[in-house]
């Protein structure tokens, strides 16, 4: 059954919440005091470095491996620190950088006496957007075809323009729909994209271990690799070289797997296996590896079939849901822009086959913003709701 066109649309927009600068004048703080020193508080961490670099930064963690280290320029002091770092500098402002932890990092701070708002607030009230550069095309080493891999002189160009024209960038991720790891020159790259913003990588644990080399992983902020089916021995070799090549280096080193309905029975090997090597774990739930065929059965009102089943999740019911809130902003937009490895930009990093621009390093940012602003990819996802098809935010508001 088809469904009607909803005339309003939420316009997308450039940023959201407050950039770091912002956030400087309105507390005007004598330090910042990041909560964690995982990946996200190193990426706030760099946005204050490059927006302010007068300003002093340092970080808490309650990892006793890291008190006293320096991660970018950041010493990290432990909990039990807090207090006289408050005594020393009252005008302290703490962000949370803790993730799902938020709420009890909360409680911790307003025993210490400090107010939510006034003097520390979670990392999402920061303004974060985000940059996919995909540098690799999954197939090019299949077709052998070179044009596949984006040029370093290119990707510097594109990653340059976003350093001048995106000033907050918060992080560059390498991945898109690609297979980063076959890039040539991926240790430059990486190099080039540091200089400029913490870069994040993920592969998947199927890759021949000879790609996976030690001399880029340790310039990553983030390596991610990517499980979805029981562990080979190949595997698990191969999660034993990088649990040892990450030994002493900063770059965080996760597994994630990923959960659909048909390998939730491979957690427990993977669980221990993680747990023996020190590896840590994290669980994501799966979604469609790209919305294009979401958003092409909802235009058509041909029925899903079983193309859908085996989503963790009930489709029909996350649907109504998230349609439910299609007049809400997208959840997505801090993402962009999305650069293919042929250089082309896309809407968006859920929907694979729409571009707004043949060649990433031919526009400036302000152009590719404003044609997303006027995409009708956008006004048809919105539509369907399915710029709020996040599971977990959902389920906060809806029975699922
Ligand atoms: S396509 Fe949808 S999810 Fe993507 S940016 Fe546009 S409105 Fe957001």
């Amino acid at each position: 059954m088809s469904q009607s066109v909803h005339a309003s649309f939420v316009p997308l927009r450039r940023t959201f919440g407050l950039s770091v600068l912002e956030l400087l004048r309105l507390r005007s703080p004598r330090q910042i005091v990041i909560w964690g020193a995982g990946t996200l508080g190193r990426c706030l961490l760099r946005q204050f470095k490059r927006a302010s670099p007068e300003t002093p930064v340092c970080f808490v963690d309650q990892s006793e491996k890291l008190r006293g280290c320096v991660r970018d320029g950041g010493v990290v002091f432990g909990l039990d620190d807090l207090s006289q770092l408050f005594s020393k500098e009252p005008s302290s402002y703490v962000i949370v950088a803790a993730g799902s932890h938020y709420p009890l990092v909360r409680s911790e701070l307003e025993r210490l006496g400090r107010a939510e708002g006034k003097d520390f607030c979670n990392f999402q009230k920061i303004s974060r957007p985000e940059a996919i550069i995909e540098i690799a095309a999954r197939s090019a080493v299949e077709k052998g075809a070179t044009n596949q891999y984006l040029p370093v002189k290119t990707f510097s160009q594109i990653v340059n323009n976003f350093a001048r024209e995106m000033r907050d960038i918060f992080a560059i991720d390498l991945t898109g729909w690609g297979r980063p790891i076959i890039h040539p020159d991926i240790a430059e790259i990486v190099r080039i994209s540091e200089a400029v913003a913490p870069t994040k990588l993920s592969v998947s644990i199927n890759e021949p271990i000879e790609l996976i080399r030690s001399g880029f992983l340790t310039g990553l902020t983030q390596f991610t690799v990517t499980v979805e089916d029981e562990l080979t021995d190949d595997n698990i070799v191969l999660l034993e070289c990088l649990a040892d090549a990450s030994r002493g280096v900063p770059t965080e080193l996760r597994v994630l797997f990923t959960e659909f309905q048909d390998n939730i029975k491979s957690l427990p090997l993977i669980t221990e296996q993680c747990a023996t090597l020190g590896l840590r774990l994290v669980r994501d739930l799966g979604y469609p590896s790209s919305y294009d065929r979401f958003l092409d059965a909802l235009e058509s009102g041909r029925d899903f079939g079983n193309q859908f089943n085996r989503l963790p999740w009930p489709v029909s019911n996350a649907l109504i849901a998230a349609r439910s809130e299609r007049e809400r902003e997208c959840l997505c937009q801090r993402i962009f822009p999305v650069v293919h490895s042929d250089a082309s930009v896309s809407v968006c990093h859920l929907y694979s086959e729409r571009r707004l621009s043949a060649r990433a390093d031919m526009d400036s940012i302000e152009q590719l913003f404003e044609k997303r602003s006027t995409a009708d990819l956008c006004r048809s996802c919105q539509n369907f709701g399915l710029h709020r098809l996040d599971i977990d935010v959902l389920r906060r508001r809806n029975k699922i």
